[in-house]
């Protein structure tokens, strides 16, 4: 899912600095589920800027609404002449919410609530990592499952670097270093022959390098 973590409140109160009528927007989608922008969120996003308001001896107008998903324009629709009631709708989506909102809603402000961190998996509760970059040419197929693109700091495809110390990363000593696990792992499932594949120079151009990407698929067009 897609992990994202509330803006400090200072920022936000400049943002919505000047704002007279807000619309707070959470979604039920990846915010949800990392405690960033879900009911509960919004709920809290709700009292701190009317209590930040009040202190600064300033008045806002607030409603609020969380959708099933702020990317999809299935949700969006039905809110397409109430949110021109609102000098600005503070999103509390991850960043892709946030476009689509502005793309969906060309005549109000669209903010954003949320810094859009990473695509990870839930350790615990209140504990994610990143396990995937969206590279769009996956080689987990060759890594044991485990992705050297996310999970290496210098993005390696051919084996570490050489200056990882006791499998531990030698840009962070508190992360294991993700090719010595590959390692590990393709010795486990007796492939370690994996480890002599090498890898062609990556085309970065699947990953977006070559400008923003767009999928279509003819089978589920209307
Ligand atoms: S190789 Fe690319 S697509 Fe596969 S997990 Fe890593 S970043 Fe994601
Ligand atoms: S020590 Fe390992 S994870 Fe860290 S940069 Fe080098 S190869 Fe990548």
């Amino acid at each position: 899912m897609i992990i994202a973590e509330r803006k400090p409140m200072p920022e936000i109160m400049e943002m919505i600095s000047g704002i007279k009528k807000l619309l707070i927007l959470g979604c039920r989608g990846c915010v949800a589920v990392c405690s960033a922008g879900g009911d509960k969120e919004v709920n809290i996003m709700v009292e701190a800027i009317t209590l930040g308001k009040k202190l600064k001896g300033e008045t806002i107008e607030i409603d609020q609404d969380v959708l099933v998903r702020q990317c999809d324009p299935e949700y969006l629709e039905p809110l397409k002449e109430k949110v021109k009631e609102y000098d600005a709708i503070l999103s509390m989506a991850c960043g892709v919410g946030v476009n689509f909102l502005a793309e969906q809603y060309p005549d109000t402000l669209v903010l954003p609530a949320l810094n859009t961190t990473f695509y990870g998996a839930n350790l615990s509760s209140g504990e994610w990592k990143e396990m995937c970059a969206g590279c769009g040419a996956c080689v987990l197929h060759l890594t044991g499952g485990l992705c050297p693109v996310a999970r290496c700091a210098k993005h390696l495809s051919n084996g570490p670097c050489g200056g990882s110390v006791n499998g531990r990363c030698e840009v962070d000593p508190n992360t294991p270093c993700v090719w010595q696990l590959i390692y590990d792992r393709l010795k486990r499932l007796n492939l370690s022959e994996n480890m002599r594949k090498i890898m062609p120079i990556r085309d970065w151009t699947p990953s977006g390098e070559g400008g923003p990407r767009r999928r279509v698929r003819e089978d589920l067009l209307p």
